[in-house]
C-alpha cells in the first residue's frame, strides 16, 4: 500500500517529524491520516492489495477518496465491503475516484450513472474560468450525490471553478 503517512506512523497512534510536517504544511490532513489508518488496519482482512491512496477531501457530509490508477476496484472492495467499513466508521457517504487531471473524467466518475453531456469553459467579465458541465437532463435523477456538492468537492479537488447544469 502507498499511503500518505509513513509505514511507522500508520502502525501507531502518533507521527514522526516528518509525517507531522507534512500535516503542518497541509500536504495531509487529519482525515488523511484516519483513512490510510483505517485501510492499514483492515488490510489484513480485506485484502486491499498494492493500492495507493493519495488523499480525501471532505465536502457537505461526503468524503471523496482520491487513489491510484486501477485502485479504485480494490478501494472500494468486492461488493462495496471496503467503503462500507469506512461509511460505519466515518459515518459518511464515501466515493472513490481515481487521480486524475482530467476535469470531465472526474466529475464524470463522480455523478455516475448520470451523464455528461458537454463540457465548456465560461469567461465571466471579472473573475476566473468556470468550468461549465453539462449533465444529460433525462438521467437529472441517478446523480448519486447534490450537484451543489459535487461542484464543491471538485474545486477542493482540483482548483478549478465548475458549475453543472442539466440540459
Ligand atoms: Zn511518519
Amino acid at each position: 500500500m502507498k499511503m500518505p503517512i509513513c509505514d511507522t506512523c500508520l502502525k501507531t497512534n502518533t507521527l514522526c517529524k516528518v509525517c507531522n510536517e507534512k500535516l503542518k504544511r497541509r500536504e495531509i490532513t487529519k482525515l488523511d491520516i484516519e483513512l490510510a489508518r483505517t485501510l492499514y488496519s483492515i488490510d489484513r482482512d480485506y485484502k486491499l492489495g498494492d493500492i495507493t491512496f493519495k488523499k480525501s477531501v471532505e465536502s457537505d457530509g461526503l468524503i471523496i477518496m482520491i487513489v491510484g490508477k486501477g485502485d479504485v476496484g480494490s478501494t472500494v472492495g468486492r461488493g462495496g465491503k471496503v467503503i462500507r467499513v469506512l461509511r460505519r466508521k466515518f459515518n459518511k457517504r464515501i466515493r472513490v475516484v481515481e487521480d486524475t487531471d482530467d476535469l470531465k473524467k472526474l466529475v464524470g466518475e463522480l455523478i455516475h450513472p448520470a451523464r455528461i453531456t458537454g463540457v465548456n469553459i465560461v469567461y465571466p467579465v471579472s473573475g476566473d474560468a468556470i468550468n461549465k458541465i453539462r449533465v444529460d437532463k433525462a438521467s437529472k435523477d441517478k446523480m448519486p450525490i447534490d450537484a451543489s456538492v459535487i461542484e464543491n468537492a471538485v474545486r477542493k479537488i482540483i482548483k478549478k471553478d465548475i458549475e453543472i447544469v442539466f440540459e
